[in-house]
């Protein structure tokens, strides 16, 4: 049996649904290729359910603030088993909002795995689609370390299907995830460890901002341990145990989760069928019009080497849909102010160039930095106060703002409004003469000196 589109979708996560549905909004007849649940890693194993569990870290955490404050009483008891049964739920009703938005758009759904058959041609099970024009949106997996006793450990998805909190959790990882969870583990009421490769984590990120999560981590109690290596994971009578290449080891833990990373999942798609190569790590180079080296097919997401976040897949999903079938020749994602937001306790808010970055590009003498870090209101109460931290980076006589970063309470909240005010290119003098909004966090960033 075969049957033609103008599109074949290959994968129902953040991109190539958002994709699918603006494709078809222009009338154009769209195949989408499902294998997993629709909705793919943000709203099963991602964003979606992460943040529902850093909102109940919150919670735990605001306990100890609302003490301050004059509250007393006992202990909320945090039951992790009901909140996996309440998310599950949740989740399900996003299915339920997919499948009839891809209904009432006319988007025709497959089930199966996806593989390209040939020019033009996607093989899922018995069906044979055929259309001009494939997009590849398969998006990532976790990465496994490949030593003695990995399978003992857990992945974040792992950490999603958990049913209780483990007491005596490590993860082992230095970016977003292991910063992430690390944080909602130990707001939750686990003994954490963090076991780092380098001496810090978030690599990327401007040191401002991982020095000062490293600084609240200490205060919140979490164990971290740079520069560790993991060579073997042992199940002993009291725990896991973790062994590293230092010598040296860690034992008596209940999980170990691995956060090292994520791989494309380009490795069974059938690209030699249409003569289509990855780069040694799997994924697939893109013009940034989203096309790949093959005319016809398209990819997006985190199969491409773009920022792996959901917004990044949905807008290069959308805009390609508008170039293919909106009659807008021209349309493409720029990703280069691309805001992000790390979930961490407290969260990381970032834009645009770290120090480092603008200095290189731009020269020292051109680089002009602002900064600020104070103990918010929110805190004012408590004995030993998490503080917030903000710095701007500008260039030349104008002070064009080319970076923006903070971190502290609600900074995750505050970013979207200064994204759009960089994207428009805006000056110190812009921030300088806009009226801050008092008593708040963000004010500082329009008061600077
Ligand atoms: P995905 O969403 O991964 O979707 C790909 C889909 O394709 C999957 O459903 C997969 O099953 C399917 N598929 C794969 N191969 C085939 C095939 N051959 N045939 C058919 N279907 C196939 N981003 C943010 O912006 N904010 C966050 O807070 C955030 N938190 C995250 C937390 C975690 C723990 C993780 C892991 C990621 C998080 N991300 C976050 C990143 C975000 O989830 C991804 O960037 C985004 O989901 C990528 O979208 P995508 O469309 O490329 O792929
Ligand atoms: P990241 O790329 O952020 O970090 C991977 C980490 O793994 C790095 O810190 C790296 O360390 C470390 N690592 C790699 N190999 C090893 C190893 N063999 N041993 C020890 N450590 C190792 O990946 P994540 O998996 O955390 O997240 C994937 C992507 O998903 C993120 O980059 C982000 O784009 C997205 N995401 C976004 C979120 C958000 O928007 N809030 C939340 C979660 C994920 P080193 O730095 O030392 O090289």
């Amino acid at each position: 049996m075969s049957q033609e589109f103008d599109l074949i979708v290959i994968g129902a996560g953040s991109g190539g649904i958002a994709s699918a549905n603006r494709a078809a909004s222009y009338g154009a007849t769209v195949a989408l290729v499902a294998e997993g649940p629709l909705g793919g890693t943000c709203v099963n194993v991602g964003c979606v359910p992460k943040k529902l569990l850093w909102n109940s870290a919150n919670f735990a955490a605001s306990q100890e603030l609302a003490h301050s404050y004059g509250f007393a009483g006992e202990r909320w008891q945090f039951d992790w088993g009901l909140q996996k049964q309440r998310r599950d739920a949740y989740i399900e009703r996003l299915h339920g909002r997919y499948t009839e938005g891809l209904r009432t758009n006319g988007v025709q759904l497959f089930r199966g795995h996806g593989r390209l058959a040939g020019s033009g041609q996607v093989q899922v099970d018995d069906t044979l689609l055929r259309a001009p024009k494939i997009l590849l949106a398969t998006g990532g997996s976790p990465i496994w370390p490949e030593i003695p006793g990995a399978e003992l450990g857990i992945d974040s998805d792992g950490f999603f299907a958990l049913t209780e909190r483990p007491q005596r959790v490590s993860i082992v990882g230095a970016g977003y995830i292991a910063v992430e969870i690390a944080g909602i583990f130990r707001a939750l009421g686990s003994d954490v460890s963090l076991v780092m490769r380098r001496r810090h984590f978030l690599h990327n990120f401007e040191p401002m901002l991982r020095e000062h999560l490293l600084e609240m981590m200490q205060l919140q109690g979490i164990n971290l341990l740079p520069q560790r290596q993991v060579t073997q994971l042992t199940r002993e009578s009291d725990g896991l145990r973790l062994h590293f290449a230092q010598g040296d080891y860690l034992g008596g833990q209940d999980a170990v989760l691995w956060a090292i990373g994520r791989r494309p999942q380009t490795g069974d798609l059938g690209l030699a069928s249409v003569g289509l190569e990855t780069d040694p790590e799997g994924y697939i180079a893109v013009d940034r019009y989203q096309n790949t080296a093959v005319p016809g097919i398209y990819a997006v997401g985190d199969i491409t080497r773009a920022p792996a976040l959901t917004p990044v897949a949905i807008a290069a999903g959308r805009r390609l849909a508008d170039r293919l079938f909106g009659g807008q020749s021209e349309r493409y994602l720029d990703t280069s102010l691309t805001p992000t937001v790390v979930f961490s306790h407290p969260p990381i808010a970032t834009v645009g160039m770290t120090e480092l970055e603008a200095r290189e590009r731009y020269g020292d003498s051109e680089v002009r930095c602002y900064q600020s870090r104070f103990v918010p209101l929110l805190r004012a109460f408590a004995a030993e106060p998490e503080r917030t931290a903000m710095k701007l980076i500008t260039v030349g006589q104008e002070e064009k703002i080319v970076g923006l970063h903070a971190i502290g309470d609600g900074v995750d909240e505050l970013l979207q409004g200064f994204a759009v005010a960089l994207r428009m290119g805006a000056r110190k003098r812009d921030f300088d003469d806009t009226i801050a909004i008092h008593p708040t966090s963000a004010e500082e960033f329009v008061t600077m000196r």
